[in-house]
């Protein structure tokens, strides 16, 4: 599925995506509750692709994580020279920001970039192509939990 070449041998090479579909909403003045259902669907993936998956997810944190510990302390270092209360939110602020949009972002970019780079389908562009989860979708199920 993810290469087109060989199928999964075991549960455990699958990749499972969750999928939700409303039941029933309720809808009393103060009170809104939904109730839904949620099942987990998996696309086939051979244990070839499973390992290429699991190594981009493992060296994409590494990565990103790690760019974004440097950057941080770059912009600590750059902040203590500047004596002021904006060195100060620098201190602070900056190093946070840093860390939080080069880890996370970072990581789910590179990890599909390192995924492409060894010729497979990223995890999601295999959940999109896969019949059976189109077929799911279709039927009013969807990838997000539905909201109150
Ligand atoms: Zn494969």
């Amino acid at each position: 599925m993810y290469c087109d070449v060989r199928y999964s041998q075991s549960m455990a090479d699958n990749y499972f995506i969750p999928l939700f579909k409303e039941n029933d909403r309720t809808n009393v003045v103060v009170y809104r509750s939904v109730k839904f259902s949620k099942i987990l669907v998996g696309v086939s993936r051979c244990p070839h692709c499973q390992k290429i998956h699991q190594d981009s997810t493992l060296h994409a944190r590494i990565y990103a994580w790690g760019l974004a510990v440097i950057l941080s302390v770059i912009s600590i270092i750059v902040s203590l020279k500047i004596d002021s209360i904006l060195g100060t939110i620098g201190i602070v602020l900056v190093p946070m920001l840093f860390l939080i949009l080069i880890g996370l972002l970072g990581s789910t970019l590179l990890e599909n970039v390192l995924a492409k780079q060894k010729g497979i389908l990223t995890k999601k562009d295999g959940v999109k192509r896969y019949e059976i989860i189109r077929a799911f979708l279709s039927d009013g199920w969807s990838f997000n939990p539905p909201t109150a």
